[in-house]
């Protein structure tokens, strides 16, 4: 009693801190309820189209003749996406989708001898330099919260929902965030676009392999995860990365939305991060940009609701939320993944340049209705066109 009484006022400081909002309908989510698993058993999101998709990423799709959906187009992001291919395929044929559905395998022996840490906070700033050195772009530290973790994953052979339970003692999570090429991102929608999430998922891939690999070789457990086993999102918010913005993606100040994330599950003892704040959730609540440049209208113009839309609906928090359906039906038809809800975003910014500085000023600050109606005098943003891309690169 007295341990779940510490852990829920852990939970209640914790989402003051990250800003969550959750009732007592809370449930955690099952990972069978996931667009990208409902389109292998579930009827009312499988189809010719949702097959085509996941076929096109193996298979080099018939290309068409506009700009980003060519041979060459595909075929770049065919080839960004084939190390997490690689690792997402080789524990296949046992029902295991690493990284997606199942956790990173990783046979790298727990040493006996176990390092000493005398100094948390020495070796947890050592660490993240490690994480650094293997391509991380961003690293924070949290204590495990269970509500995140899917309340089942998926045997990917049957599509039924099986056991989630880590195998291991773990108690803090390593967040890492992996920023995404801003010119590939800025050619969303096509398939050239989907380049910039294959690279980063590569990465992400080989950078929790060579961290987990490491922090097993002190003596500690670890396990790695891409998009498997647990949400990404909150942790990346309680761990400090960013805050949550209306297109349902982490808005941080290094990159905008244009992070994905990974995460290590650990019982190394470290230094945790908190929250940052810097208004950029209020700042969504004035923005809707993302929301009108959306082709199917799958994101809410509204405020944050406890809304279920569908299935793929978590249940019990407080937020924005996309109507997953109609999002993945509009990938489909693409044969492609779209993110023009994030290449819109007026935090889809380089802020190493002067204006990007400005904006980063202007709109975390009280000086926010400023940044707001100049990007409303804006308007959307352009498309980079893929053929301009292609030429950029000579
Ligand atoms: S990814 Fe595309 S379809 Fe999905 S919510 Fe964003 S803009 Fe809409
Ligand atoms: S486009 Fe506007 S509302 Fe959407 S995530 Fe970006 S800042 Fe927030």
């Amino acid at each position: 009693m007295a341990e779940n009484n510490k852990k829920n006022n852990h939970y209640k400081i914790s989402d003051n801190d990250a800003g969550f909002e959750i009732s007592d309908e809370f449930e955690r989510f099952n990972q069978i309820n996931d667009i990208f698993s409902r389109a292998f058993w579930d009827n009312s999101v499988r189809n010719d189209l949702s097959d085509a998709f996941f076929e096109s990423h193996r298979v080099q799709p018939n290309s068409k003749k506009a700009s980003g959906f060519k041979q060459k187009d595909f075929a770049l992001r065919n080839a960004a996406w084939a190390v997490s291919d690689t690792f997402s395929d080789r524990s296949a044929h046992t029902g295991k989708r690493e990284g997606f559905q199942s956790w990173m395998e990783n046979d790298a022996l727990i040493a006996n001898e176990k390092l000493a840490i005398d100094d948390i906070g020495k070796f947890s700033n050592e660490l993240k330099q490690i994480a650094k050195l293997f391509g991380a772009d961003l690293v924070g530290f949290i204590p495990i919260d269970e509500r995140w973790h899917y309340s089942k994953k998926v045997n990917t052979i049957k599509f039924e929902p099986v056991s989630n339970k880590l195998p291991g003692n773990f108690s803090s999570v390593i967040v890492m965030g992996h920023a995404m090429d801003k010119d590939l991102v800025d050619t969303y929608p096509s398939a050239l676009a989907s380049s910039a999430a294959g690279l980063e998922y590569s990465r992400e891939a080989a950078i929790v392999t060579q961290m987990t690999t490491y922090i097993r070789s002190l003596g500690y457990e670890a396990l790695g995860s891409m998009n498997d086993t647990a949400l990404a999102i909150p942790y990346a918010i309680q761990a400090g990365l960013g805050e949550y913005g209306r297109n349902q993606m982490v808005i941080t100040p290094e990159f905008g939305p244009r992070v994905r994330f990974s995460k290590i599950f650990t019982n190394l003892p470290l230094k945790y991060d908190k929250p940052s704040h810097h208004r950029i959730t209020e700042y969504c609540s004035n923005c809707t940009k993302c929301a009108d440049a959306c082709p199917p209208r799958a994101l809410p113009k509204g405020p944050p609701s406890y809304e279920v839309i569908n299935k793929s609906t978590i249940k019990g928090i407080k937020k924005w939320s996309a109507n997953c359906e109609k999002c993945f039906d509009y990938w489909t038809k693409l044969k492609t993944d779209c993110a023009i809800c994030m290449r819109v975003c007026p935090f889809n910014r380089d802020f190493n340049t002067f204006s990007g500085k400005v904006f980063w000023k202007l709109a975390t600050s009280f000086l926010q209705p400023i940044a707001l109606w100049w990007e409303k005098k804006q308007g959307l943003s352009k498309r980079l066109n893929p053929s301009t891309w292609w030429q950029m690169q000579r």
